[in-house]
């Protein structure tokens, strides 16, 4: 059986743990591998307690935030990996998207989890989720054989935005974090730079689970997160 394999890219170093801490805590624990990039720290557009303290540097701002991913992937069992491209612009070049296209061929994931291709509140998210789509076309092929090195077709999901209808994004997928729901709150403690966040991605799970429980009648599920599907999965039968 092919080892399970998740790829979470976010455009800032926090992004992956109020959106999808507990589908990777989910995922690994089910025996899977999960990775998490960020394209940047999120050092400019989303550190700003960090900015409160006096004599604050940017490479200080990326270096507490480095350690904040890191032990936040940690609390969920996946290595986090930083590209450090810049933020608010994020402007990735040519050799950017090369780089990552070779983490895919490289790592091989079966997943790959980014933002949606739309929102109105942030310049970076969407560039992201271009760049992701460009490598993980660029790791497949595009489909066909090509004269370039592949790897297999992966599942393309996005996760939940912080306002979803102005992003386009429907819901297609719920999974149960009721079990994993303390690793998220471990892994949303150490963002401490955005500590106004915790509450809402901690609300916004209760909210999940309540659809999510409307949805299968199972009333052991407390907190959920939401994702869209961008590619149908296949089944041998329904
Ligand atoms: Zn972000």
């Amino acid at each position: 059986m092919v080892q399970k394999k998740l790829l979470v890219v976010g455009a800032h170093s926090a992004d992956f743990v109020w959106r999808s801490a507990g589908a990777i805590a989910r995922f690994v624990r089910e025996g899977g591998e999960a990775k998490v990039v960020a394209l940047s720290y999120g050092e400019r557009g989303e550190s700003g307690e960090l900015w409160k303290e006096p004599n604050q540097t940017e490479a200080n701002v990326k270096k507490i935030r480095h350690e904040e991913a890191s032990l936040a992937a940690g609390h969920l069992g996946a290595s986090f990996e930083a590209f450090d491209l810049g933020d608010y612009p994020l402007l990735p070049v040519h050799e950017d998207v090369q780089r990552l296209a070779d983490l895919m061929r490289g790592f091989k994931p079966t997943v790959v989890l980014t933002h949606p291709d739309k929102d109105p509140f942030n310049p970076d998210h969407p560039v992201a989720h271009t760049m992701v789509q460009n490598a993980r076309l660029l790791t497949s092929g595009a489909g066909v054989e090509s004269g370039f090195a592949t790897a297999p077709p992966s599942e393309f999901l996005v996760f939940e935005p912080h306002q979803p209808e102005l992003c386009g994004f429907v819901p297609s997928v719920f999974v149960d974090i009721t079990d994993v729901f303390e690793q998220k709150r471990k892994a949303m403690a150490e963002m401490k730079a955005q500590q106004y966040l915790q509450g809402y991605y901690a609300e916004r799970a209760e909210h999940r689970g309540n659809h999510a429980r409307k949805v299968t009648g199972d009333k052991q599920i407390r907190q959920a997160e939401a994702f869209m599907r961008l590619v149908p999965n296949v089944v041998g039968s329904l």
